[in-house]
């Protein structure tokens, strides 16, 4: 019998995810991808020859990746070498107000009544409970159910499962919701970071994405050789069970013919038969017709959805002095609604923003702040304009003073030189995920219905599916994951039926 013949559009973690369930499965499976590197998002830049991980740095829910490679008869731990981090993350308000947690919940309850007194402690063992009983209810009623629907969750979880959601008012936000917990607000500050893990502002998105902060306490870790290294691992096992890669190889338009994809055309004419496509990329680009007006079809009204956020980057060696960096740092804005207001209602970079920093030596692979200096990542959220507006050099000029001469007032110098710092706007994050606006998490998850709204895995077109942050479960590397095994159950689902 002949195998069928799959094609996966895109080498992020989802079509990578997709290609190794599918190859392992003993489908024919060729992945096209227009970077010259496997991961998407998931990438490296090189600053004199040191790799820097300027995507995804914070690594969650390994278990979803130990499965992923026992499904395929292998194991994660022989492709990559994984080391827990103590510490989460270090927070900053001011030279004199930090706050660390740690992967030991106990200790950071213990940290937060030093840091915000016994009330704030005792609000955030509260907060965390909640949020373990809302990422229990949801994790097999909703992350791993290929198109949820309101009723079908109300069905799955059954009354009482129900009831634990309605527990924390659905229509509440986040932000509004965080204030049953903490009188601090610095305290609702940074558990409401978290909605900016999918790209969305703590003031309009629903409390549900509370269940991050039970996933960060489940362990983060790092990964040896940077986060680009799972993409690597990804690729290697599907490769291992005979799936091909074609790299610097766009796909111009998905080919369907009565309702059903029958392959792709690439930018060079060559047209590659197939009996399914998973597409990778985001679903706007899909919707906007950049893969053929007939592919559009796949997803019709996508195209008005709110887009997440964008974020400007650097990339850079440096040495840095004063501040006691962790591995991940977060230093806060002073007004986290003005913060928000420019993002979303302004859509214009932030007065004063929160910074993140990921100090990749730091941390399990110690090698610290050497000579040469260490490796930093630095993300400032912005607006996913980069379709329509340049961020021009003077316009980045001006904002990298504005945020590297702040961080002063957390007492954190960097040394930072020109020729060692590579930026990437949203313009470029743009031109990388075309038809977003360089918008990195999909739409954005704002109002109760939100999540309801991501595409899911099967589209309008027969045998065209999705995978990946920007569609159902949501953003950042494990959800990819997951929506990339839920294209690959569906597809296999499909096939197999026929
Ligand atoms: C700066 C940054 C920081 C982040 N931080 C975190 C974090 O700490 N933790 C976390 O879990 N997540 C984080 N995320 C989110 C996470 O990286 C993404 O959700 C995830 O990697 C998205 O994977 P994906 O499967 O959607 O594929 P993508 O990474 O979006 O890749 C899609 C691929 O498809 C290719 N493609 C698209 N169209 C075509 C075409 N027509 N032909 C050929 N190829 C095509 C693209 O070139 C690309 O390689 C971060 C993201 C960014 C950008």
């Amino acid at each position: 019998m002949p195998r069928d013949r799959v094609i996966v559009i895109g080498a992020g973690i989802g079509g990578l995810t997709s290609a190794a369930q599918l190859a392992a499965r003993g489908m024919r499976v060729r992945v096209l991808e227009s970077a010259d590197y496997p991961g998407g998002k998931m990438r490296q830049i090189d600053i004199n020859g040191r790799g820097i991980d300027s995507g995804p740095t914070v690594f969650t829910m390994r278990w979803i990746f130990e499965d992923l490679f026992s499904d395929a008869g292998a194991s994660l731990s022989d492709y990559l070498r994984l080391q827990p981090l103590e510490i989460i993350a270090r927070h900053a308000w001011s030279e004199h107000e930090r706050l660390d947690l740690f992967s030991d919940h106990e200790r950071s309850i213990e940290a937060i009544g030093d840091f915000a007194g016994a009330a704030e402690a005792r609000g955030y063992r509260a907060f965390s409970e909640q949020a373990r009983i809302i990422y229990e209810t949801l994790d097999k009623t909703f992350i791993r159910d290929t198109r949820p629907s309101i009723l079908g969750l109300v069905g799955r979880c059954g009354i009482r499962g129900f009831g634990n959601l309605s527990g924390i008012k659905p229509y509440d936000s986040l932000w509004q919701t965080l204030g049953q917990y903490f009188k601090d607000e610095r305290l609702r500050q940074l558990f409401g970071r978290y909605s900016t893990y999918c790209g969305s502002s703590p003031f309009e998105s629903p409390a549900t994405l509370m269940l991050i902060a039970h996933v960060e306490q489940q362990g983060v870790w790092s990964i040896e050789g940077g986060m680009h290294q799972l993409a690597c691992a990804l690729g290697r096992l599907a490769q291992e069970h005979g799936a091909e890669f074609r790299y610097g190889t766009r796909v111009e338009e998905i080919l369907v013919e009565h309702g059903r994809t029958t392959g792709v055309r690439l930018a060079d004419g060559e047209v590659i038969p197939a009996d399914a496509v998973i597409f990778n990329g985001d679903p706007a680009a899909l919707a906007a017709g950049h893969l053929g007006a007939t592919a559009a079809k796949a997803l019709p009204g996508h195209r008005h959805a709110t887009r997440s956020l964008s974020a400007i980057t650097w990339s850079l060696v440096a040495k840095t002095e004063g501040f006691p960096l962790a591995r991940h740092n977060v230093f806060f804005s002073r007004d986290y609604a003005a913060e928000f207001k420019d993002l979303f209602r302004h859509a214009r970079l932030p007065d004063e923003g929160t910074l993140y920093i990921c100090a990749q030596d730091r941390g399990a692979e110690l090698d610290g702040n050497s000579t040469e200096g260490e490796r930093l990542f630095c993300l400032l959220n912005a607006p996913a304009r980069g379709d329509v507006h340049p961020f021009d050099a003077s316009e980045i000029d001006q904002c990298e003073q504005r945020v590297f001469s702040l961080l002063e007032r957390y007492g954190l110098r960097v040394c930072k030189r020109a020729q060692e710092t590579q930026v990437t706007t949203p313009a470029r994050f743009d031109q990388l995920f075309p038809a977003t606006g360089g918008a990195l998490y999909g739409q954005a998850t704002h109002g109760w219905r939100a999540s309801f709204n991501r595409p899911g895995s099967r589209t309008r077109i027969h045998r065209l599916y999705l995978a990946g942050g920007s569609t159902h479960p949501g953003a950042g590397v494990p959800m990819a994951a997951m929506s990339g095994r839920l294209a690959a159950n569906c597809l296999f689902e499909d096939l197999g039926s026929t």
